[in-house]
C-alpha cells in the first residue's frame, strides 16, 4: 500500500439540509471502512474540503465517484501527496460543519477554506498543508502520526 493523502475542494450545488449532510457522512463512513480509507470532511459558506487518506489508487478511484456526485460541483483536487502516517486515522470519514460548529479550530479552518477558494495562503503556507498540520498536532486526531 501506498499511503496518500488527497485532499480537494467543491461547491455545494443547492442548499444541502441536515438530512443530506448525515447522508453524505453514513454512506462514507460505510464506504470508506470497507476500502481502509480515514479522512475528514469540512464545510462552510456553501464549500466543502475533504481529506481522503488511503491507498492511492483507492483514493483516487474514490475520488473520481464522489467527484461525479450531483450534491457538489466544481471539484478540484488541491493536494495529493505520499504520506508517513494518518492524520484521521480514528475516523472512516468526520465531518465538520462550521456553520453549526464554533469549536477551538472554527477561526483557522474558517481561513483555511476561505484561502482554497481564493487559492491564497493561510499563515505563509497552502490551505491543505495547513489543515494537514493543524490536525497533525491535536491529540484527539492524532493517533497515527
Ligand atoms: P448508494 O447506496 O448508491 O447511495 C447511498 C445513499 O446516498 C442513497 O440512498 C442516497 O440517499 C444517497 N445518494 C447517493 N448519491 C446521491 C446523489 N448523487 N444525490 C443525492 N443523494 C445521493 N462516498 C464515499 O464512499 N466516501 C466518501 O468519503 C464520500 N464523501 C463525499 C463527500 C461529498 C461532499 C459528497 C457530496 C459525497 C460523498 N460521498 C462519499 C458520496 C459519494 O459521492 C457517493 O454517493 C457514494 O460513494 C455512493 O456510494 P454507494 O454506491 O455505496 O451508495
Amino acid at each position: 500500500m501506498s499511503l496518500h493523502q488527497l485532499i480537494y475542494l467543491s461547491k455545494a450545488s443547492r442548499a444541502l439540509t441536515s438530512v443530506d449532510f448525515l447522508e453524505i457522512l453514513e454512506v462514507a463512513k460505510r464506504n470508506n471502512a470497507s476500502l481502509g480509507v480515514t479522512g475528514s470532511l469540512f464545510y462552510n459558506g456553501g464549500w466543502f474540503l475533504q481529506v481522503l487518506e488511503g491507498d492511492v489508487t483507492v483514493i483516487n478511484s474514490l475520488y473520481r465517484r464522489i467527484e461525479q456526485d450531483e450534491r457538489h460541483l466544481q471539484s478540484q483536487v488541491i493536494y495529493l501527496e505520499p504520506a508517513s502516517c494518518r492524520v484521521f486515522s480514528r475516523w472512516t470519514m468526520n465531518m465538520i460543519n462550521l456553520e453549526k460548529e464554533r469549536d477551538s479550530k472554527y477561526d483557522i479552518l474558517v481561513d483555511v477554506i476561505k484561502a482554497a477558494t481564493r487559492g491564497g495562503l493561510v499563515e505563509g503556507l497552502s490551505p491543505a498543508v495547513k489543515l494537514l498540520k493543524v490536525f497533525s498536532s491535536d491529540h484527539l486526531f492524532h493517533s497515527a502520526c
